[in-house]
């Protein structure tokens, strides 16, 4: 969706490293999004196997962590918001101590407690006029990580204020690609790809270009922007050109700023390049609610991780460990 791919056939034999091997891709409907798996082995009917065992435990994370599901240990939390607090099992509960880390470090840009406001703000077609201010200035009482209190020895969580919801729509793709990609690479899947609607995670070589080429896709659709020659680590995209809604000709990006309550303006999309697939999903929500400048100066602060930025006027800019080949 965001990238393009060239891994093109379904299942292609090559001869690769003196070991003949097979390159499966598939697509599943996942999380809500195409959900790409693509491994290479030597062993078609064990890669398969990998990739069904893959598909599975995708299914198995979402059940645990999704929000909408109100079976899940998430929804738990959210409904004891104020009152209890509820034991969840240990992913879950680094997932939710990550997020309050990855919080701090963007300085509240990137909030999994957003929840209240994202009531506010509908992006499926039933908003036609900007939520009342008073609404909004009600659910900003129900925003802060700091307010998500940790049982580190129980392995239980609180949310201390009643009506808080947390939710892991900016981080769940990117923790279930990266989840996904250490169970193929325990079954001894040496190189694969993970696609989460278009959050890609990649390991070991690609079996015909030892490396990994990747697209980064123009927000204004046509050619792509630029692309990238990567090996072991995760690129992914947020922005606003895909969900949004425009009111008396404004446009509003699905990402909300949780300090204002109000949708992130200033950017079209922010790609993040880093080994992690959790954290780059986590940074390009965080970037693209930074802006241009603070966005790129914390990118410029962490070690190991890259950034493209295109802003609303087309510009693109870059972290400075980056050099992509444009089109
Ligand atoms: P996408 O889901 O399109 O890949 P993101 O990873 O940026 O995009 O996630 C955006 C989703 O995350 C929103 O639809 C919303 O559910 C949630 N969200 C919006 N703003 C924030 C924010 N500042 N911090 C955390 N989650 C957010
Ligand atoms: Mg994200």
């Amino acid at each position: 969706m965001k990238f393009l791919l060239f891994l093109n056939l379904l299942i292609v034999h090559l001869s690769y490293n003196n070991a003949f091997s097979a390159v499966i891709n598939t697509r599943h409907q996942l999380l809500g999004v195409n959900f790409d798996i693509s491994v290479v082995h030597s062993d078609t009917s064990y890669a398969w196997q990998c990739v069904n065992k893959a598909v599975n435990k995708v299914k198995m994370i979402e059940s645990i962590i999704s929000s909408w599901d109100q079976t899940s240990q998430t929804s738990a939390i959210n409904k004891n918001a104020g009152l209890d607090w509820t034991r969840v099992n240990s992913e879950l509960f680094s997932l939710i101590n990550r997020s309050k880390n990855v919080c701090e470090l963007t300085q509240g840009a990137f909030d999994i407690t957003i929840g209240p406001i994202l009531n506010c703000w509908k992006f499926d077609g039933s908003m036609t006029t900007i939520p009342d201010s008073d609404k909004i200035d009600q659910s900003m009482l129900k925003i802060g990580s700091e307010n998500i209190l940790l049982d580190h020895e129980n392995q239980c969580v609180l949310l201390s204020e009643k009506g808080m919801k947390i939710g892991f729509g900016a981080i769940g793709k990117g923790f279930i690609a990266e989840e996904i990609k250490q169970f193929l690479m325990k079954l001894e899947i040496t190189s694969g790809l993970i696609g989460a609607g278009g959050d890609l995670v990649f390991w070991g070589e690609h079996p015909l270009t030892n490396s990994w080429n990747i697209s980064v896709a123009n927000p204004n659709g046509g050619t792509p922007i630029c692309s990238l020659n990567l090996k072991n680590t995760a690129v992914v995209t947020s922005g606003d050109y895909e969900k949004f809604v425009t009111i008396d000709n404004v446009k509003y990006s699905h990402i909300i700023d949780p300090r204002t309550g109000h949708p992130a303006s200033g950017l079209k999309s922010v790609t993040i390049i880093c080994p992690n697939a959790e954290l780059a999903d986590a940074l390009a929500t965080a970037v693209f609610v930074l802006g241009e400048s603070k966005g790129i100066q914390l990118i410029n602060s962490l070690s190991g991780i890259e950034a493209i930025i295109i802003n609303l006027n087309d510009s693109i800019l870059t972290s400075s460990g980056i050099e992509p080949n444009y089109f």
